[in-house]
């Protein structure tokens, strides 16, 4: 069971001078620090990041003021990221609802958002993400297995992959922009052409608009000690695989990445799926008003 830590923030919204060329995001926030999803392969584990207590959670109690205060200051209209560190829909956000609170903030001022996550409790939020929508909104899945069984062991606090498919449907029938981050996908466990193929069959029959693919995965200090634990204790024997075949490379790619790759394209392709996500291209908030005026 999770510990809940309050804390007060002194700020919020991190920013970038260009949008992310993966997901569209200028600006990046995170409510809630630590994750209960309990990802075994988690990036934000590594140590670069100093949170020393992943497995507990704090929340930035005072969120939503920081937010509409930020928010209020910017010159540049672009996309906000939700949960790159933490996941904003992990079961704390049932008691705190500060996701919620923020997204009534973002409705209001009408900023765009790219949302991730591997929960089904942003469909609680549809009635604001469709008002968001007029503006911009994308909600991705991140799915890494279509097998249930194996998520529980490799993400074993998240919504089972069949339920992320389930919640994705119920957006997309809603006409919500939703699509998956299929990332990473884990040598030796996850990169085999059933798996890949799998998921796209399951998003096309979702209603994914996109799904943008990492075949691979990143490792490093202290994340890469906590996937090796994880690891023996599911899967004897696969930490030499890993040790033998990437030693301490931060990179860890797939070896049959050509393969994959091809039949991703190739049923992508089939179902009419893109691989990348459209961007929202950045604006004044004075033009945008303007715009607004002028309609
Ligand atoms: S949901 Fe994302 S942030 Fe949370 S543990 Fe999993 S990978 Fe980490």
């Amino acid at each position: 069971m999770s510990v809940y830590k309050e804390i007060t923030a002194k700020s919020l919204l991190s920013s970038s001078t260009k949008p992310d060329s993966w997901f569209g995001t200028k600006y990046n926030m995170n409510l809630y620090r630590g994750c209960e999803h309990q990802c075994i392969y988690c990036d934000s584990r590594s140590e670069c990041y100093k949170i020393d207590d992943f497995n507990n959670t704090e929340v930035k109690i005072n969120a939503a003021e920081l937010l509409q205060k930020e928010l209020k200051s910017k010159r540049i209209k672009g996309t906000i990221g939700f949960g790159a560190m933490s996941d904003t829909y992990a079961p704390v956000e049932a008691r705190y609802k500060l996701t919620r609170k923020c997204l009534e903030i973002i409705a209001a001022l009408k900023f765009p958002i790219h949302i991730l996550t591997k929960s089904a409790l942003v469909v609680r939020d549809l009635d604001l993400i469709k008002s968001i929508s007029s503006e911009f909104a994308a909600i991705s899945f991140t799915l890494t297995t279509a097998d249930d069984t194996l998520a529980k062991i490799v993400e074993p606090k998240a919504a089972l992959s069949s339920a992320r498919f389930s919640a994705m449907k119920k957006l997309a029938k809603a006409g919500i922009y939703t699509g998956i981050t299929m990332m990473p996908v884990l040598p030796f466990l996850e990169d085999n052409l059933n798996n890949i193929s799998a998921i796209v069959e399951s998003a096309a029959e979702s209603g994914a608009s996109y799904i943008i693919p990492a075949f691979g995965m990143t490792l490093r200090g202290r994340q890469r000690e906590y996937y090796y634990q994880k690891l023996d204790e599911s899967f004897p024997g696969m930490k030499m695989r890993y040790v033998k075949k990437f030693g301490n490379s931060y990179s860890c790619g797939v070896d049959n990445y050509r393969l994959l790759r091809d039949r991703f394209e190739e049923l992508c392709h089939r179902y009419g799926i893109v691989t990348r996500i459209d961007i929202y291209e950045p604006v004044s908030v004075f033009d945008s008003e303007q715009g607004k005026l002028f309609d």
